[in-house]
């Protein structure tokens, strides 16, 4: 009982595995992507926006790591997380996966010396 009490307290206390807040690199390079880039989706917008995949690029460190993202029009950023599924959001339009996309963003902020 005690051992499960403490398990339950320790648990608890575990630091948060990502930041949540992007650091100056990180902001950085979502503003590049904002100010370079369309809306991942294909409909042709300006993006306005990034967002985090719900599903793990394997070289992501965190599930919420702000190194990889995808640029985004507001409208189709509130679509996505208005359906509830990403995964069927995304194969509807034919976009391709998502956390491969963001690799690919996150290695254009590397080679703009960004990242
Ligand atoms: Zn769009
Ligand atoms: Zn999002």
């Amino acid at each position: 009982m005690t051992g499960a009490l403490s398990k339950h307290h320790k648990f608890g206390r575990v630091k948060e595995k990502y930041n949540r807040i992007p650091n100056a690199k990180e902001r950085a390079f979502h503003l590049y992507l904002i100010d370079n880039e369309l809306c991942v989706c294909g409909c042709g917008r300006k993006a306005e926006c990034v967002h985090h995949p719900l599903q793990r690029h394997p070289e992501q460190r965190w599930r919420r790591d702000h190194e990889f993202v995808v640029p985004m029009a507001d409208e189709c950023h509130r679509s996505l997380h208005g359906s509830g599924n990403e995964r069927s959001w995304v194969d509807g339009r034919g976009i391709g996966h998502l956390p491969l996309l963001a690799a690919g963003y996150r290695v254009q902020g590397i080679y703009a010396g960004i990242l």
